[in-house]
């Protein structure tokens, strides 16, 4: 057969999609990536999934977006559409940079100028880089003139960032994912990382067989309930009476840390008295888990050398998100197992820089490296560092992702900046949010695609996709990595780092950043979490842990060892009670709707479907119903069925799958076709603001149109 192509050059790089953060090597010829191999990374250790080995083509995909766009006048945006990119093209014409960037830019000022700087919004991005989100908020804070920035975080883990910052001080993770070979306990609950953190299943895969006894608590069943010492089935939405119910037994049994809850915690009286109700004997028709296994996985956790507790958006995207959260860090306290390798608690961070994005300060209520935008001196400091005028910076919090939404609906926000992210898909109520971006006066979207919402824009801008620019991206276990640049941007298509300052520029900042590692030594200046990390270091070693706080510091994989980075140094416990959900089944929306991801798939799938190998294995949206129901509803396995609530309704195709029990059925969000978030609620945890997005009611019906 033919011989293979030779690549010309090799680059040391990591890969696009999730937190796991593998290290890979893009080996190119011609200006195209021929194929990626995986490099021995701290996080992986060479291995990669099928998404980092296989899903790099989606970068030459011919409807990558090589020209600068402009909205056709007579064109209407079309909220409800469903899209098909290369159709879409039609209400748009191509423009110069020049124009582009002119008409964006121009209205943005116009509309801050006679509305007021609240009425614009930017939504940043967590596949971008650290330098990029930390110079989008800079640009929405000093020449939009508020916090209003905000980006996916909001719809992943701001509940376990909420809980985290209010109970030990620090919204990452204290150990890293690699932590689980040193456990002899490893709790995995409302996380399926076999589909979503595949490298780091392997290590957990990998201890399970080395004898440390794996918990899973999931209402779903998972690949590594197979491996697992107890699978907790918990019924859909009890998180709080599970745990709560676990604590009980800790403290009634005599077995959490004294000396430890003495030393290191405030606030245990508070919990003990919490938990008066919440014995095991009550809770277990609750939870649907028998009060004897609650006790025996209670014992375990608190007995052993070493638990470590692992979770994802099962915890987190519920309205009681930061209760759920409250529980797992009130329950690490409890016994002592935080603060030792092989203890600790991760939230194990969706995407590649969703970590380093919050750092970086693309969330409405912090400044970069999670400082208060109300405290005065704060901003003080950044009005110093970022030249300004004192009392230039806005002191309110500014408006998270689903409140944008709403305050479109009120009129108060008419524009909006959104640089890599696709809210037509991701956010929860689909159908209200594309209603919503269709209302503004004026949509800039900066992507590499022509996305659902970029479908929606005014002005959109060809962007540079992950192996087309060089900056440092920051995972799941604060390992901030060097991404290299390995190919051109294709046509016209701007590294996004440019494209942020041409806007920046023409709304009247003077910014000149030649390159990326200038915006990166700011970053340093502002944010002590990773004072001591240098553009030359990462360079070299491709890979720091921050806290690194001075120049030499080898950076700490494990965190809060003596005390916790709160002003008494203390943890602190805050109790939590039990809310239901928002929607729950009725009559007429008898089953629930568990939304999330497939292994093949990424996100709102802009990228993985476009991958050729990818879309190959998972070409077709997809309904899991488990096997009963199906048959109930008269549907055979791959024959289309319509899945509705209250707000709206798709169809897919229904796939027999027993991982979920009975009248619970789950989506990935990743088709455009079946937009599964026209049917998710939009209701909110109080604290985190993050969206319902892990329940809400729906009903079944067979047949469909797809
Ligand atoms: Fe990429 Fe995550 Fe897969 Fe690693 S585990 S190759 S980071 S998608």
């Amino acid at each position: 057969g033919a011989a293979l192509p030779v690549p010309d050059k090799q680059v040391a790089s990591v890969c696009p999609y999730c937190g796991v953060g593998c290290q890979l090597t893009y080996n190119v010829k011609d200006d195209k990536i021929l194929f990626v191999e995986g490099r021995d990374g701290p996080a992986n250790h060479g291995r990669l999934c099928v998404k980092g080995r296989y899903g790099f083509d989606y970068a030459h995909h011919p409807q990558r977006l090589t020209k600068p766009l402009i909205r056709r006048a007579d064109a209407p945006k079309v909220p409800h559409a469903t899209l098909d990119p290369d159709r879409m093209m039609e209400v748009f014409r191509e423009a110069t940079w020049e124009e582009a960037l002119a008409l964006a830019a121009g209205k943005l000022k116009d509309i801050r100028d006679t509305s007021g700087p609240k009425s614009l919004v930017g939504f940043g991005s967590a596949k971008g880089s650290n330098e990029e989100a930390y110079l989008f908020q800079k640009l929405v804070r000093t020449g939009f003139g508020s916090n209003n920035v905000d980006h996916c975080t909001r719809l992943c883990h701001a509940s376990s960032v909420a809980a985290l910052l209010e109970g030990i001080g620090s919204g990452a993770v204290s150990n890293p994912v690699m932590d689980v070979t040193k456990a002899e306990v490893i709790v995995i609950i409302g996380a399926n990382p076999t589909v979503n953190h595949p490298v780091a299943a392997t290590w957990m895969k990998n201890a399970a067989k080395n004898g440390a006894k794996l918990i899973v608590m999931d209402p779903r069943q998972s690949d590594l309930t197979r491996l697992a010492h107890r699978h907790l089935q918990f019924k859909p939405d009890t998180d709080v009476a599970m745990l709560n119910a676990m604590m009980h037994v800790i403290v009634h049994e005599g077995l959490a840390d004294r000396a430890f809850i003495e030393s290191r915690t405030m606030g245990f009286e508070e919990l003990k008295k919490n938990l008066v109700g919440y014995s095991p004997d009550e809770m277990a028709p609750v939870c649907g888990i028998a009060a004897e296994t609650l006790r025996e996985v209670a014992r375990l956790y608190a007995t052993s050398k070493g638990s470590m507790i692992l979770w994802g958006m099962g915890v987190s995207q519920h309205v009681h998100g930061t209760d759920n959260a409250r529980c797992l860090i009130a329950l690490s306290l409890l016994t002592g197992q935080i603060g030792r390798p092989g203890t600790g608690l991760h939230p194990l961070r969706g995407q590649n820089n969703v970590q380093g994005a919050s750092d970086a300060g693309l969330i409405p209520m912090m400044l970069p490296d999670y400082q208060k935008v109300v405290e005065p001196a704060v901003r003080a400091r950044f009005e110093k560092a970022w030249k300004l005028q004192p009392g230039t910076l806005d002191a309110q919090p500014g408006l998270t992702v689903v409140e944008v939404m709403h305050a479109i609906g009120d009129g108060k926000v008419k524009g909006m900046y959104i640089m890599g992210e696709n809210p037509a898909m991701s956010d929860p109520d689909a159908n209200h949010a594309r209603e919503m971006l269709a209302q503004l006066d004026h949509l800039v979207v900066q992507d590499i695609f022509l996305t659902e919402t970029a479908c929606l824009a005014d002005v959109v801008l060809p962007a540079s996709a992950f192996p087309e620019k060089t900056g440092t991206f920051t995972n799941t276990d604060r390992l901030v990595q060097m991404g290299r640049q390995a190919v051109n941007p294709p046509g016209d298509a701007k590294q996004d780092l440019w494209i942020i300052q041409e806007i920046a520029r023409r709304m009247g900042l003077d910014w000149n950043y030649k390159h990326v590692s200038e915006a990166f030594d700011e970053m340093r200046k502002t944010m002590p979490s990773i004072a001591g990390i240098t553009w030359d270091r990462l360079e070299r070693e491709h890979a720091v842990t921050y806290p690194c706080t001075e120049e030499g510091d080898p950076g700490q994989s494990v965190v809060f060892v003596e005390d916790f980075p709160r002003d008494s140094g203390r943890a602190r416990f805050v109790p939590a009670d039990i809310i239901p959900a928002a929607e729950r089944p009725d009559a007429e929306f008898p089953m629930v709707l568990i939304t999330g991801r497939q292994l093949e798939h990424w996100h709102t799938g802009s990228m993985t479907r476009r991958a050729t190998v990818l879309d190959a294995i998972e070409p077709d949206p997809v309904a899991l119903v488990h096997p009963l129901d199906l048959a109930e509803l008269g549907v055979k396995p791959g024959e289309l069925l319509t899945i509705e609530s209250r707000r709206g309704k798709v169809s897919l195709y229904g796939r027999a799958d027993e991982s979920s029990p009975r009248g619970a059925v789950f989506v990935p969000f990743c088709y455009y076709e079946a937009a599964i978030n026209r049917v998710t609620n939009d209701s909110l945890d109080p604290v985190a603001k993050i969206p319902e997005l892990k329940y809400c009611a729906i009903r079944i019906t067979a047949g469909g149109t797809p």
